[in-house]
């Protein structure tokens, strides 16, 4: 005999999934009605079948059942139908109740209104519902604002919550500051962390449906000095990885695919965390056919799930390091190997060997440019003179942001700004001067800029044997045609996009 409590999550979530799989509303409830063996939850059905047949919303029907539905509850199925969005707030119910925070009666006064959170100003109970609420909302304008990281830091006097959109962190309207250890409570829920435990950082992950959206959270727990702090990183999903003709443009895009048709080699990708090489190194494996091509990663941890790629994540702990998981990848036959990041000799002598029997495989670099990522790979153990059969290309890159195109306006060209442009040319130049639509910072979306550096046998020759500096092997690079990051910014300058201040921040000097 099933208990109340599992009755009601099971017609929660019934509900959700026959009305996402578009049977008629009146259907399911007549289905559910049938099966059910409550009382409660048949009143439910048959008010329900009566208001909606009479053209009235869920909302007003339960509105009706005090005894079983507290205003919070009502309140989601409101807004599930104002948004468009009911078997999500569906779902969110049956998970409230699941975890307790909403209470299932039947109860003598019904379960009553549950204050708002702003109204009060003493400790929260983790169990109050509010609390689901305001995460939920955080995760939701996250999502709306396209921030790629969320940070909370709850102090014993203090709360921050702030959004990290386009690269440049935001201060956004925080909860009050008594809910602040309940909030970074519920988010470890969330994630199945350790609750109890706030003496250790932690690590997890969420995986939620926001507008229709899967989004995956990767969250940080950390401890600190009088408080907590909580980081989650958001990991747009899979489906929204762009085409390789949407990240880069023509000339750049047939030069990758000249590459991707090497059957043999490695593709390095090169940049900071945060520069989108991830986004970058997915979309290239998304490029190829997964039923022609065995496709495996090998990441710590595996941050997109791609449908038909074998994906490892790696754990230290277990024994399962990034030579041990390529080894194992070796011999699984694949056709790509994508490895999250190489830093030690063994696994790039493993790496060298694959890209030189006919794998194709990418990795990750974190360097300034591609005649570093070279050199990095040598200092980490890559034979000299294999690098030139084994490196195919390395595409470095960065994200600046774009000025924002309500404050857009012209500014006074500097003599010194006058250096980085053509001589005798007169670069008009532009910034944001800061409006309500971009938060007064003048920049609005980003957009990623690349080099491209395809080794010749010369230059690896010039970095590997003849002892060349890093800064002759550059300039012998740009001779040939190499164009830097910080040449591709200032293009970007000089035709209006972004400003010469977010180049120099963000691309590196040349050496
Ligand atoms: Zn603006």
């Amino acid at each position: 005999m099933k208990t109340m409590k599992q009755e009601w999550i099971e017609f929660w979530k019934k509900m959700a999934r026959m009305l996402d799989t578009g049977i008629p509303i009146l259907a399911t409830f007549e289905t559910i009605q049938k099966e059910s063996t409550q009382p409660a939850i048949e009143e439910t059905c048959r008010l329900l079948l009566e208001e909606v047949k009479a053209g009235n919303t869920v909302y007003d029907a339960l509105v009706r059942l005090p005894q079983y539905f507290s205003t919070s509850m009502l309140k989601m199925i409101q807004v599930g139908e104002m948004t468009g969005k009911l078997p999500e707030s569906m779902l969110s119910l049956a998970a409230g109740i699941e975890e307790g925070s909403f209470p299932v009666g039947p109860s003598e006064e019904g379960m009553g209104t549950i204050a708002p959170a702003e109204a009060t100003d003493q400790p929260v109970p983790e169990s109050d519902l509010p609390i689901i609420n305001i995460a939920a909302n955080i995760l939701y304008e996250a999502y709306h604002q396209k921030a790629s990281a969320i940070h909370i830091e709850v102090l014993s006097d203090a709360i921050q919550v702030r959004f990290r959109v386009d690269g440049a962190l935001q201060e956004i309207a925080s909860p009050p500051k008594a809910v602040g250890p309940a909030l970074i409570n519920r988010f470890k829920i969330m994630a199945n962390m350790n609750v109890s435990d706030k003496r250790l950082p932690q690590d997890g992950r969420i995986h939620i449906s926001i507008a229709n959206q899967l989004v995956d959270l990767r969250i940080s727990y950390l401890p600190i000095t009088d408080g907590e702090s909580i980081v989650l990183r958001v990991l747009t999903a899979p489906v929204s990885l762009p085409n390789l003709d949407r990240i880069f443009k023509a000339d750049h895009l047939a030069t990758l695919q000249r590459w991707l048709k090497r059957p043999a080699g490695l593709i390095v990708v090169n940049g900071p965390t945060g520069s989108g090489k991830t986004t970058t190194l997915y979309s290239i494996l998304k490029s190829f056919d997964p039923v022609q091509t065995k496709i495996m990663t090998i990441e710590h941890p595996v941050e997109y799930r791609l449908a038909g790629v074998c994906q490892q994540a790696i754990n230290p702990a277990l024994g399962l390091t990034y030579p041990a998981a390529l080894r194992v990848a070796f011999r699984q036959d694949p056709d790509v190997v994508m490895v999250g990041e190489v830093r030690d000799q063994e696994t790039v002598s493993i790496l060298t060997e694959m890209a030189l029997t006919g794998n194709r495989v990418l990795t990750a670099l974190h360097t300034d440019g591609g005649v570093q990522s070279a050199q990095r790979l040598v200092d980490i153990g890559v034979e000299p003179h294999l690098l030139a059969s084994v490196l195919v290309g390395v595409i470095s890159q960065r994200l600046v942001r774009q000025i924002c195109p309500h404050c857009k306006a012209e500014i006074k060209v500097e003599p010194w700004m006058r250096e980085f442009f053509p001589k005798g040319g007169r670069p008009k130049l532009y910034a944001g001067k800061g409006c309500a639509k971009c938060n007064g910072t003048g920049y609005s979306g980003r957009q990623a800029i690349f080099e491209f550096f395809e080794p010749t046998g010369g230059i690896l020759r010039k970095l590997t044997l003849d002892g060349s500096t890093l800064a002759e092997v550059q300039a012998e690079a740009e001779a040939g045609g190499l164009k830097t990051l910080r040449q591709e910014g200032l293009d970007l300058v000089a035709e209006g996009v972004t400003t010469l201040d977010e180049i120099l921040r963000v691309t590196p000097n040349d050496p």
